[in-house]
């Protein structure tokens, strides 16, 4: 093996991680994000200013790298195609990005597959206002939603006013009793490692995953179920690289796919400090054409999400020395500089033998550490 050049498309929290899991590998990362001051940028002297969407100046970035990986979503699609036509490893695959950017497509291409999902129709930006069909509906917006922005219930007629008027999916609304993700690697070769399930408990205010707990809560039939539908996913829609799977389980103990990330993503912080191989060496591996490696698990884990208090301003950590001093934690603070109400500042692993001692200790975190703005 030589040196490589790998290029990260997006130095946020995931692509910091990215770019601590490359230094284990003899690789020359640079960062491309539209923010000279994201997380990732302090730690590489390679780094490129740009929109996400900004195809010209993705296609000059990856052109000057032997692989490139990316942490959201948001990347033109078609820069990362024209660059794996180049001869630039591109992972996750940027065929599979397109149709996944778009939720519509994404729905279209799992009902198509078989797999199973809520029902869900079209419905154009015009048409919005005046649906009289069924409620309570779930509106998706087909382009541009994150972390449940662009997402909302609609209870009754009423509420369509709150409604935005852009092209959109309605979909069913499930009684929800579980939310799960399944994280998997699959190369080109048809080889796949799957992470041990884990389950996403939210905060219905912040709309953001709060904790997980891993693994999932889930007896060995469920397990199996889950894993059986991940796997028929990853292969009917030969997905290669590396993805997570949301799922619902509602209350009859079905499960849905809710969507499909093509990147590591936050339900898989915790794969550092449990498991063999993390999501974000998995993904490097990948990107320089090596095996995946083992994602056994090691140790349960619980991933709290640190998120700000209500204030705007410039970033400080209260109570830190004593959030330290509890054993068995590891903090990542993302260094942002700034704190917005509920911005999410960091995430914090509980490593302990019982998910309920875990549960205890986060109560504990939560009570000592603020993160606020500085007076
Ligand atoms: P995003 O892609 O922005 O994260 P999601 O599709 O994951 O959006 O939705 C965010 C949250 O909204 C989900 O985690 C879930 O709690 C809730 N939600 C989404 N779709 C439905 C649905 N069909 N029925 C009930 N709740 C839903």
């Amino acid at each position: 093996m030589f040196t490589q050049k790998l290029g990260i498309i997006g130095g946020g929290q995931l692509g910091l991680l990215l770019t601590q899991a490359a230094m284990s590998f003899p690789v020359q990362v640079s960062i491309y994000d539209p923010n000279p001051h994201c997380s990732a940028a302090h730690y590489t002297r390679h780094f490129s200013k740009g929109d996400f969407d900004d195809k010209e100046r993705l296609i000059a970035f990856g052109s000057l790298q032997d692989a490139v990986i990316f942490e959201t979503e948001s990347v033109n699609a078609e820069a990362l195609i024209e660059l794996q036509e180049k001869g630039v490893r591109v992972i996750s695959c940027p065929k599979a990005l397109q149709w996944i950017k778009d939720k519509g497509c994404q729905k279209e291409k799992l009902k198509k597959a078989r797999l199973p999902i809520l029902d869900f129709r079209y419905i154009s930006a015009s048409e919005i206002k005046s649906y009289n069909d069924h409620f309570p509906i779930v509106q998706k917006w087909r382009k541009g939603g994150y972390d449940g922005y662009g997402v909302q219930i609609i209870k009754t007629k009423a509420d369509l006013k709150k409604a935005k008027e852009v092209d959109s999916i309605f979909e069913e609304m499930a009684e929800i009793e579980k939310e799960i993700s399944v994280i998997l690697a699959r190369n080109e070769l048809g080889d796949i490692e799957f992470y041990p399930p884990v389950e996403m408990v939210f905060d219905p205010v912040a709309n953001l995953i709060d904790y997980l707990i891993a693994p999932a809560n889930l007896s060995l039939k469920k397990r199996r179920q889950i894993l059986h539908i991940s796997k028929e996913a990853a292969e009917k829609l030969k997905l290669v690289g590396l993805y997570a799977i949301e799922f619902f389980m509602d209350k009859k103990g079905k499960f849905y796919i809710n969507e499909i990330a093509p990147r590591t993503h936050n339900s898989g912080h915790h794969t550092i400090n449990g498991n063999i191989t993390s999501q974000y060496e998995q993904q490097i591996r990948m990107a320089l054409g090596l095996p995946l490696g083992s994602t056994k698990q090691i140790i349960p884990c619980l991933m709290l999400n640190l998120l700000a208090d209500n204030t705007k301003g410039r970033t400080s950590y209260k109570g830190i020395e004593e959030a330290f001093a509890i054993p068995n934690v590891q903090y990542t603070l993302y260094g942002k500089e700034e704190v917005k109400p509920g911005r999410k500042m960091g995430h914090a692993i509980i490593m302990e033998k019982t998910i309920e001692k875990a549960i205890e200790k986060m109560n504990d975190v939560r009570k000592k550490l603020l993160i606020t703005s500085h007076e």
